[in-house]
């Protein structure tokens, strides 16, 4: 088998998983990240294990801390263990990890991609691919602003759900997706690329036309914000002592189901609009969250009968808890600051609920959901993109073409 270099960029959950299981196939893998920080923690931790050891099964996920977003501690499932996979290079420095590299895969939430993306842009060469598990919305945008031509693929989800069990040694995974759609920029990038990812990854990829459709496709905007927005809409001030923290995916009740089912049915209006203006854009591949779902965990749903249902008895999110702050006095809070907020708004829904006012589609239930939220965390998210909207029709600020540090603007 001819070896690929990887670089992965990031040093959480998915580039811990992603780091392992290609090292597992016999690839030749780096880790970089421009975290100084991380890099030597992981780079210590991965030595004195000899190698990343991945454990990996379906349903429960084991041994996760509470800072990560909406893991348990529980563990009730069998997994595969594989000890001893190496990584090649761990480094914070990009002129040492890109250069060399096919493949890079950008394993990170959505707010770290420019940093990723300034760092690495003066190595990155014509003949290799950026990947990025997941996208989010908008990246084109970004890559476009920052490495202008560069070859991505940019994936809907990330195909794995893990957590890392100790930082630099070992990873969770505990279910693989099955299917999961992929757009390309160019979007004539060549089918070779898919190919060879499909067999990297060990999934289906079904391609989009455009990025836009993955930035609508996005079901992370829907699912994490909405059912925080669901289970906390009559007390988001609620407690809990450490054993009674409420599960995320197994608390989704009929009326947080239906409200989950109203954001994706706009979601789904704004995608049909806006392909009656851009045919590339392809209305059906904006799935209901509830197709979404089938389509993504099949065999691992119990109850298929409501939507409810399916969130709760999926296997791949049973004991999956919500996201807590630890308080003072021993209680736990729901963690509004943590990434199912801060990613899935700004680089999600709020960039959804943009493109909803340019088409005139109208959004009762994302609106809902955002004024709730932008409420809790004190932050008018509504408020403020009208403004923005307002000063961009009047301004050529450098904000708005990407431009925010002295680096850039010279
Ligand atoms: P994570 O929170 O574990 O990633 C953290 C890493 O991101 C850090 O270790 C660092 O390497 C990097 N990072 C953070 N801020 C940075 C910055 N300012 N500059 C440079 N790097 C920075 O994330 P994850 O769990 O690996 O998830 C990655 C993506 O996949 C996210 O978009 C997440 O929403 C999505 N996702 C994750 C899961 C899962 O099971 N973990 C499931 C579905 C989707």
């Amino acid at each position: 088998m001819n070896k690929l270099e990887v670089t992965i960029c990031g040093c959480g959950n998915g580039a811990h998983a992603c780091a392992a299981m290609l090292s597992r196939q016999g690839h030749i893998v780096n880790i970089y990240s421009p975290l100084s920080d991380e890099i030597d923690l992981f780079k210590a931790n991965y030595e004195q294990n000899d190698g990343l050891t991945l454990n990996i099964g379906l349903g429960n996920i084991a041994g996760l801390g509470y800072g990560m977003c909406g893991y348990s501690e529980e563990s009730n499932i069998e997994m595969e263990t594989y000890k001893g996979l190496k990584i090649n290079k761990i480094t914070d420095r990009a002129e040492e990890a890109i250069p060399g590299a096919s493949i890079i895969i950008v394993i990170t939430p959505a707010f770290a991609h420019r940093d990723i993306l300034n760092n690495v842009k003066n190595y990155v060469s014509k003949n290799s691919v950026m990947v990025f598990l997941p996208s989010r919305g908008g990246l084109e945008f970004e890559v476009n602003s920052i490495i202008p031509g560069a070859n991505v693929v940019a994936f809907q989800t990330l195909p794995w759900a893990c957590r890392i069990k100790a930082f630099g040694k070992e990873i969770n995974v505990s279910a693989v997706k099955n299917k999961i759609q992929a757009a390309t920029m160019p979007k004539d990038l060549s089918p070779l690329f898919l190919y060879e990812l499909e067999k990297l990854l060990g999934l289906k990829i079904e391609r989009l036309k455009s990025m836009l459709t993955l930035t609508l496709a996005n079901v992370g905007q829907i699912f994490h914000p909405g059912i925080m927005y669901g289970l906390f809409r009559n007390n988001p001030n609620a407690t809990f002592k450490e054993e009674d923290i409420p599960l995320f995916y197994q608390n989704v009740d009929e009326e947080i189901a239906r409200i989950l089912s109203n954001m994706s049915e706009e979601i789904q209006s704004i995608a049909c609009v806006l392909s009656k203006y851009d045919e590339d854009v392809e209305c059906d591949k904006v799935l209901h969250i509830k197709d979404w779902l089938m389509a993504s965990y099949e065999g691992v749903i119990e109850d298929t009968s409501t939507l409810q249902k399916i969130f709760n008895t999926n296997g791949a999110y049973k004991g999956v808890k919500v996201p807590v702050k630890k308080l003072d006095n021993e209680l736990y809070a729901p963690d509004f600051g943590c990434r199912y907020i801060v990613e899935d708004i700004p680089y999600g829904l709020l960039i959804t609920r943009s493109i909803a006012e340019m088409v005139n589609v109208k959004t009762p239930a994302i609106d809902e959901v955002l004024r709730s939220i932008g409420e809790w965390v004190n932050y008018d998210y509504l408020g403020k993109l009208k403004e923005i909207k307002e000063l961009a029709s009047k301004s050529r600020l450098p904000e708005f073409f990407g431009i925010t540090a002295t680096k850039e603007f010279i």
